[in-house]
């Protein structure tokens, strides 16, 4: 019902408040940032590329206007961001990722897609998949319960995902042989895009690569 009668609102910009848009445009200059940067980490990063992935793209800094949108989708359940969201994420992987048959969503947590009802991941592949002309496989499942990631440090969280994702029985053929990238909403280690790369690899991917939104220090 919330999200119905938001549905019918005028949409207000999560990055400043600003009404009319679901994203104004000084915000979306904002999550554009990266957009015509080259292709790969820069040199100096704490975290260069994570374990396992060919290539990380992401679009901005998880900060302000990225990190008000990310939480009024993930919290607030403002759908309307998808579209926006996604084109960001397409417009970066087209002007600098390299290769990639098939998206593939990082999947949520079970019982925070039971709480949510939509899993952010697949929603901004699902979008950026049209986007991009390419086809997206639900094809991730979280194995055992992972402890939520941002109650543990740096290098817990590296080991907390070990093993914590497995490609689901009915998808090894759209995963063998293929390159898959990776889609998530925000980055911070890596270590859930090389948990991922990990599972992928085991399967027969030919290689993974990742693109998120925001890229979180
Ligand atoms: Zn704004």
């Amino acid at each position: 019902m919330k999200r119905l009668l938001d549905a019918l609102l005028p949409p207000a910009c999560p990055g400043c408040g600003r009404e009319g848009k679901v994203v104004c445009e000084r915000c979306l200059a904002h999550l554009a940032r990266r957009r015509g940067e080259p292709a790969g980490v820069p040199l100096g990063l704490a975290v260069a590329q994570p374990a396992g992935l060919v290539q990380l793209e992401w679009c901005c800094a998880y900060s302000g206007p990225a990190r008000a949108c990310l939480h009024a989708l993930k919290y607030d359940g403002e759908l309307r961001l998808v579209e926006p969201l996604a084109e960001q994420m397409a417009a970066r992987w087209a002007r600098a990722g390299i290769g990639g048959d098939v998206l593939v969503p990082v999947p949520v947590h079970a019982a925070r897609l039971r709480q949510r009802g939509f899993d952010q991941a697949e929603l901004l592949a699902r979008a950026a998949g049209r986007m991009l002309h390419l086809p997206v496989a639900q094809a991730l499942e979280r194995a055992a319960k992972t402890a939520a990631q941002h109650a543990l440090s740096r290098r817990a969280r590296a080991a907390n995902v070990g093993g914590a994702f497995m490609v689901k029985p009915v998808q090894p053929n759209s995963i063998a042989g293929r390159w898959v990238v990776l889609v998530d909403d925000v980055v911070t280690t890596g270590a859930t895009f090389s948990g991922c790369a990990q599972a992928l690899y085991a399967s027969g991917a030919a290689a993974v690569s990742g693109i998120a939104l925001a890229r979180e220090r």
